[in-house]
Parts: C-alpha cells; structure tokens; sequence
C-alpha cells in the first residue's frame, strides 16, 4: 500500500474516534461479539490459514490462536460495565471537602503492528483490549504469515465496524509509512531489533508504547525435580508450542550436573513418545517458517563448535523445511546457540553444579520474558524468584502463564515493555484519568495571596 494510502486510512480512521462513536459501551460490545461470531463462523478458515503460513496442528491453532481470542472477547464483554465505570478513591485530608475517581478512557487511535508466530492471536487478542477500551484501531499483521494476513484483512471489514478498526496489510515500507503517522498508543510484537525502531518512531510523537519483545527464556532443573513430569512439560512448551518458535518457548535448560544425564535420557523418551521414531512424520508438530529461519538454524547447527555436541536430533531436510527436535548437550555458553533468541526445535542443555550458578548463568544475561524453574524444594523456588527478574515466571511448567488472564503478560527490559490479557489489555489501551472534584461551599482563605507573615509560618 502507497504512504498516501495509508495516510489516508489512518486520517479517516481518526475522524472515526473523533466522532466519538467508538466510546460508546454498545459500539464496543457489538465489536467484540462480532469477533466471537466470525471466530466461530470461520474456525476452519483460520485453521487453514495458520496450517498454511506454518503446518500449524489443529489443534494446536485452536488452542493457541482461537481459543484464547474468544476468551479475550467473552472476558471483556463481561465485565465492560465493570471495567469502564469510574473508581472512587479517598481524597487527600487537604483537599476536602472533595471526591477523587478515576475514569478509563480510551488512547484515540492506536496502531498493533504484529508477530508472525501467532499470526490470528498477535493480531486479534491485543485488538480485542484495544476495543473494550474504545480506541478506532489499525491493525498491521505480519507479511511473514501471508495467508492468515490476508484472512484478516477479508474478514474483519465483513464483521467489524469497517471504518474504525482497518487492517492495513504489508512488510517493512508499509510499517515504516505506519510508523510515520501519529498514533494515540502503539503496541507491537515482535523482536527487540524491531521493538527499538518501533521505540524511536514514537518517540517523535511521545506516542506511549507496549512493546511484546522476545529473548532466551531459561529452564532451571534442579535435582529434586521429577524428571519425567519435567521433560514432558518442557517439551510440550517447546517442540508443541509452534515447533519452538513462540516467545514463551524455553530457550534452553540449566539443570544439576547430578541429573543431567537422566535428564537427557528422559528428554529423548518423552520426544520418542510425543513425535515417534521419526518425528519427520508426526502431524503433530508444526514446520519451521519458511527459508530464511530454516537456514538461520541450520547456522546455529553447523556452528564447528556445535555439531560434536548434538545428543538427539539433528536431521534436517530443507525441502520440507523440516529439522528434528533437537538436543544440545553443554555447549560453550559465548556460542551463536547461546546468544541469541534460538526460536526453532533446537534446545540446548547446560549442567551446573549449583542453583546459585544457573541463578548466576540468567542474571548475566539480558531479562528474559520467561523463566521456568523445576524443583519440589519451597526454599530454592522462593531464591530463584527473590534473585531473578523476567517478565514472567511458571514453577513447574511452561507457558502456561501466557493463557492465565487473571496475570499481566508482558517483557521487562530487553524482553519488553507493558503488558497485556484479561483486564490487563484493556489497560493497556486506556488512560486512566485522575479526577477530582471540589464544591463551591467552603473556600479557606489561608491558600490564596497574597501570603500574610502568618501563613508563612503555617
Ligand atoms: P519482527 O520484529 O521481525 O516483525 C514484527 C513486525 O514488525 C512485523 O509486522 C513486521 O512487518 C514489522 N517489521 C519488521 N521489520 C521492520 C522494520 N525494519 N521496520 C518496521 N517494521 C518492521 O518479529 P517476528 O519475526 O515477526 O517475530 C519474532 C520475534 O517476536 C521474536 O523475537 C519473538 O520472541 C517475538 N515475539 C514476542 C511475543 C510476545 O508476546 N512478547 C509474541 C510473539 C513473538
């Protein structure tokens, strides 16, 4: 799309906002259950579309991209009244007499610029807070998930108010020309490279920002884990969550040099068991993107100080863009597979001999947007939490903390910035504006000049 285009678009869709339709409770529920009707209108269609962009499982797509949207939209129609209505909180004894509130209102115009890895959810589910929150909207999905891009872009004009919510489709020059533009409120996903320029654009404008970023999330195994239980929740939030490549997916594990070896044993057993003999064959586990990312991992593989350190794994077959769910046994901790976000089925494995090391190992590094620890010791879960920082955390599991709408989701540092799901999204997208009233009825003098010597002393 031409910048005049989408310069355009975006000066209609403020006149939308500020038309003041798009604050109206009614507007905002009618969006939002027009949402859950073409989600449940077009299930199949969606399915498709992500098996297309990534050979995504069914039933992996509706429980990471369907499910969760229609939940966002059932939360939110629930408790719009409750969220949108004004909080009284006490006023300060020097103002009285007076009340103090606080009233959400909506940014204005936001933009979401979104991710490839969950293309339906990225763009839907930050879009259904920006709604219930009131804002007119423009949607960018990701050109990299063409086919789920394009479902978007013919579908959302069919069900939703189609002057205030656009989509506008395209790659770098179209969010560049996007960026371009003033915004009330951007929030983007994607990768902390991005995420700067995103940053600095708004910075033009003071355009406040959330920024859902990525990293190297660790797993921390300590010896008194059951490791069957541990390798099986482990894998499943990496190799059945998108392949490895989603934000939350364990990066690689730190665990006791005294159960390391079991551990990779355990690992290989619990692969065997979810994918088969030859996981070339499973439909159960999704494909790598496309070429590019295909051959950025096969770099992390074919790294000279890598390759003797393969424990399983490994096979590759670019026609299919397939490689195997892959174990790396303690690779040199300055490696390419060490340093940067891996976002593929390869999982490095490193022994420590201590939790204080693991804890040392992730604080020397950039703040992770998840940390997983797996232990049964109640002291070593309260260190780990006490002397770690991450956006978030999961004891004993992995990722299950992003389909938790009751907690915030969201980076610190390098992994991000704000955060989002449930109540969370909607403010995300609203200014909460303090409000304080005062009557006419009592006016103490003391405050007003000029000053007498006796107010100075007061
Ligand atoms: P990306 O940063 O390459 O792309 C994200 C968006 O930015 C796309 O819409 C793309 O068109 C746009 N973009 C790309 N280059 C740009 C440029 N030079 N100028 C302006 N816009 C540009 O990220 P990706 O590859 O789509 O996603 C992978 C990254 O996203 C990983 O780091 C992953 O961890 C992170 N991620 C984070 C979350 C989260 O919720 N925190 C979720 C999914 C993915």
């Amino acid at each position: 799309m031409e910048s005049a285009v989408i310069a355009a678009v975006c000066g209609e869709v403020r006149g939308d906002f500020k038309s003041g339709r798009t604050r109206s409770l009614d507007w905002r529920l009618a969006q939002l259950k027009s949402i859950v009707d073409l989600i449940k209108k077009h299930e199949e269609d969606i399915t498709e579309a992500v098996a297309v962009d990534m050979g995504k499982p069914s039933y992996e797509c509706f429980a990471s991209e369907i499910f969760p949207v229609k939940s966002a939209c059932q939360l939110a129609i629930k408790n719009l009244k409750n969220w949108t209505a004004a909080v009284n909180v006490p006023p300060l004894l020097a103002t009285l007499p007076a009340s103090a509130s606080m009233k959400p209102e909506p940014f204005g115009v936001v933009l979401i610029i979104s991710a490839w890895n969950f293309p339906f959810l990225l763009s839907l589910d930050p879009m259904v807070g920006a709604i219930a929150a009131g804002n007119a909207v423009v949607l960018k999905p990701s050109e990299m998930a063409p086919a789920t891009s394009a479902l978007i872009a013919r579908l959302l004009p069919l069900y939703l108010d189609k002057s205030a919510i656009r989509v506008v489709e395209g790659g770098v020059p179209e969010t560049t020309a996007l960026l371009q533009q003033k915004w009330d409120k951007i929030f983007y996903t994607g990768s902390p490279r991005v995420g700067r320029i995103v940053m600095a654009e708004a910075a033009k404008n003071l355009t406040p920002v959330t920024l859902e970023l990525g990293g190297k999330s660790p797993v921390i195994v300590d010896s008194s884990s059951d490791l069957k239980v541990a390798t099986r929740r482990i894998a499943v939030g990496k190799w059945g969550n998108n392949n490895g490549q989603a934000c939350v997916s364990p990066d690689y594990v730190l665990v006791d040099s005294s159960c390391s070896t079991k551990f990779i044993e355990a690992m290989k057993d619990t692969l065997k068991s979810f994918y088969g003999e030859n996981p070339r064959e499973s439909m159960d586990i999704s494909r790598v993107v496309n070429i590019n990312h295909f051959n950025r991992l096969v770099g992390l593989l074919d790294d000279p100080n890598i390759a003797s350190k393969i424990a399983h794994g490994g096979e590759k077959d670019e026609t299919k863009l397939y490689i195997a769910p892959t174990l790396l046994e303690d690779v040199p901790l300055d490696s390419k597979v060490m340093s940067e976000e891996i976002f593929g089925p390869i999982l490095p494995i490193i022994s420590v001999r201590s939790i204080d090391e693991a804890i040392d190992i992730v604080n020397s590094r950039p703040k992770p947007l998840a940390l997983y620890l797996f232990t049964k010791k109640d002291k070593v879960k309260e260190k780990v939490i006490a002397e770690t920082s991450a956006g978030g955390m999961v004891v004993n599991d992995c990722c299950l903390h992003f389909l938790t709408t009751t907690l915030p989701f969201g980076g610190v540092g390098e992994s991000g910035m704000g955060s989002y799901h449930g109540k969370f999204s909607f403010d995300a997208f609203s200014h909460h504006k303090a409000i304080l009233t005062r009557p006419f009825w009592m006016d103490i003098m003391a405050r007003y000049p000029p000053y007498s010597a006796h107010k100075k002393t007061f």
